[in-house]
């Protein structure tokens, strides 16, 4: 039997708990043994929008993880010293176990997954893995239907019914001042605070 691994994809400025839970639903619906949040390096697609530095990221990440032992974290894309491609990582992953079978999952969300079709290399992602899009509740999936066959068919949407937190949100109330508590593991919020990280 295969072991199956999820890879938790996402640029995660700031990881909040709607990425904790997606996470975790994932794992539970789709029986994965453990999952791997990545969070991006630089974001091909994101030139020109300021992303909080790679580190910061990832450290929030390794705090809202710490002590879950399903859950790691990956530097990989950090490190790359080149804008981070999903395609690049999944090859990463799948050298990485050698001859171990094992089988990915890539989860993302929807809207970065309607943009597939501008990645690299995206045609071959369906060889290397199943792609999981983790969905808010009432959001309108017809966007899928113009994706190709391939990628289809590839694709398992797992709908959250309580994942209605974004990033986008969080910036946004930490730059105002406002409290971001309960919608970020306390110790992101001690982190984010600390550092002065989305002071406008
Ligand atoms: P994004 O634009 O930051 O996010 C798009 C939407 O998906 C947002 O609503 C976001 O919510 C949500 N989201 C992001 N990651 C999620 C996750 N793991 N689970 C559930 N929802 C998630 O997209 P992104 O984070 O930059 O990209 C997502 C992934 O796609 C990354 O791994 C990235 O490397 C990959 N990607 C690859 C290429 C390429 O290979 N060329 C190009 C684009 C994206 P929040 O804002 O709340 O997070």
């Amino acid at each position: 039997m295969s072991k199956k691994i999820g890879i938790m994809g996402g640029t995660f400025d700031p990881i909040h708990y709607g990425h904790l839970l997606a996470a975790e639903e994932c794992r539970r619906k789709l029986g994965l043994e453990r999952v791997v949040f990545v969070p991006t390096g630089e974001p091909p697609h994101k030139r020109g929008r300021r992303v909080t530095s790679a580190e910061d990221r990832y450290a929030m990440t390794l705090l809202a993880t710490a002590g879950v032992k399903e859950f790691s974290v990956s530097r990989t894309e950090i490190d790359r010293d080149r804008p981070s491609h999903t395609v690049d990582t999944l090859l990463e992953f799948i050298a990485e176990g050698g001859r171990a079978k094992r089988e990915f999952f890539f989860i993302t969300g929807l809207d970065a997954l309607l943009g597939i079709e501008t990645w690299k290399e995206y045609m071959r992602l369906p060889r290397l893995c199943t792609l999981v899009t983790a969905t808010r509740p009432g959001y309108l999936v017809a966007g899928l239907d113009s994706l190709p066959r391939e990628i289809k068919d590839a694709l398992e949407l797992v709908e959250i019914p309580q994942f209605a937190i974004s990033s986008t949100e969080i910036r946004s109330r930490a730059s105002k001042g406002q409290s971001i508590r309960f919608l970020v593991p306390h110790l992101v919020e001690s982190y984010i605070e600390s550092c002065g990280l989305y002071k406008s």
